[in-house]
């Protein structure tokens, strides 16, 4: 059996399996910045993929695709209930995302989430070379480097979060915390979105383990663990190619000729998630509506809102509540074939995704709490006009690059109004001002740049020639 000097370690695949219209099952490459960044990687190195196919009792065998070999590793669906929409979706991820759903703890889904990340590790250990490179990805793989290392100490581990991490007085409300801890502390290399998040994890092993941070590391089990922020990125050209092309910025006239010509349009594009803000910005919106600020003849708000984990009952909730006000607002402001929001509740192509980015005059994110956001640096990708502006959360982690944005505290009702007015209202030289920093921050660091400068900091780059 072959083994691999890189091996990249994740929930999901990079593919997904696509239906055509005949019926046909076949394999398609993921979208998105993360996918595009590694796999190149990956494919030069000789690497492979270890994750799951998306689907419960799927039992595909490993294969190789584009030159990345694809262990799969299987999930029946008793495990897809409990580890995946569980502990990852219904404990984890709220409890990282400042708890603003409420986290629930069940027995069976922290053994479930312990099984399946046994699994992976198994799968990794099986298929990775001597003092292989592992880069293990996101909150599903919390105890995965620890479980890892314990079968394989040759191999170098790095641990890359794509959420934020908690501050300590939430981490320590999770059952067995000091077992999460002492998962990551597995590997020699743990990346966040942000330094504070980092912050956190040192203090944390000060706390929980009684270890002693200093600097950026911690010396644990004889070895040196560094904690450092990492902040994602986009693959910036491949936004730039889409905003460049000429059928893209048609159907973005024919999108503001169809809303209606001369309206302002603000933008919107989520998962339907608890954490994105969404009710919040359409409560604003409303307000503003209310209080004649703006009016329905002279702009429109589109909220594209993907839907996400549908089975978890606090997304459905989210749902009701939002299409509840969109009706709302609709009902009251709205006039015969023309209405104040317009609300997508569908999964758009990036194709379309550009389109709209370019079309919008405002671009509107504010989530409540987000590791990063990737739509907003997007909407800057695209914006070769150097037009649009936007209105950013501060608690996202691109607020911390993008300058440029109007940033808003999203639980100030007042103030998430104030920015989106201000943002309406700014003249165009100011809105080129922003828009030019914002569009020299995201292209001098792109996503590639993110995954060189983990795997540089990691030591042990698959591609370099000096190990
Ligand atoms: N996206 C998409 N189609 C949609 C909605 C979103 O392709 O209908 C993409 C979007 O372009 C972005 C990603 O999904 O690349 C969302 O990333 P983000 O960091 O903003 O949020 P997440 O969903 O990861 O929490």
């Amino acid at each position: 059996r072959r083994r691999y000097g890189f091996v990249v370690v994740a929930n999901r695949l990079p593919l997904d399996r696509i239906t055509d219209e005949r019926g046909e099952q076949h394999w398609a490459r993921s979208p998105g910045g993360l996918v595009s960044a590694l796999e190149p990687i990956a494919r030069s190195a000789g690497g492979a993929w270890v994750g799951w196919t998306g689907g419960p009792d799927d039992d595909t065998e490993p294969f190789e695709a584009d030159g990345v070999y694809l262990r799969t590793v299987p999930l029946s669906g008793e495990e897809v209930d409990r580890y995946y929409e569980g502990q990852s979706n219904s404990t984890i991820w709220p409890l990282f995302h400042d708890a603003v759903e409420q986290p629930a703890h069940r027995r069976e889904w922290r053994i479930a989430y312990e099984t399946v990340n046994r699994r992976f590790a198994e799968a990794t250990a099986e298929v990775a070379d001597d003092g292989a490179t592992v880069w293990v990805h996101d909150y599903q793989l919390l105890l995965l480097p620890k479980l890892l290392r314990d079968l394989r100490p040759d191999l170098r581990i790095g641990f890359f979060l794509h959420i934020p991490f908690p501050p300590v007085e939430l981490f320590i409300q999770l059952p067995r915390r000091a077992e999460l801890l002492r998962g990551l502390l597995g590997a020699d290399l743990v990346g966040f979105q942000q330094p504070l998040a980092a912050q956190n994890f040192l203090r944390l092993t000060a706390q929980l383990l009684d270890l002693r941070p200093h600097g950026e590391q911690v010396e644990y089990q004889g070895r040196t663990v560094t904690a450092r922020a990492f902040p994602i990125s986009i693959d910036v050209s491949e936004i730039d190619r889409l905003a460049a092309d000429p059928e893209v910025q048609a159907e973005a006239s024919r999108l503001r000729r169809e809303l209606g010509g001369d309206r302002r349009l603000l933008l919107g594009v989520d998962r339907l998630d608890y954490t994105k803000g969404i009710d919040q910005r359409i409560e604003a919106y409303g307000e503003l509506l209310a209080d004649g600020t703006v009016s329905n003849d002279e702009a429109v708000l589109v909220q594209v809102a993907t839907p996400s984990r549908q089975r978890v009952a606090q997304y459905q909730q989210l749902r009701e509540r939002v299409e509840r006000e969109v009706g709302r607002i609709n009902g009251e402001f709205g006039d015969v074939g023309r209405v104040p929001v317009q609300y997508l509740f569908q999964s758009r192509s990036r194709e379309e995704l550009v389109a709209l980015y370019l079309a919008a005059d405002v671009m509107l994110v504010t989530p409540l709490r987000d590791g990063m956001n990737l739509v907003a640096k997007e909407y800057v990708a695209a914006r070769r006009d150097e037009g649009g502006a936007l209105v950013l959360s501060e608690f996202t982690g691109a607020a911390d690059e993008l300058h440029g944005a109007f940033l808003v505290n999203p639980y100030d009702v007042e103030e998430l109004k104030r920015g989106v007015s201000a943002a309406l209202r700014a003249d165009p030289e100011e809105l080129t001002d922003r828009m030019r920093r914002m569009r020299e921050q995201v292209w001098e660091h792109d996503v590639d740049h993110w995954a060189q400068e983990f795997l540089r900091a990691l030591g042990r780059h698959p591609l370099s020639a000096t190990p």
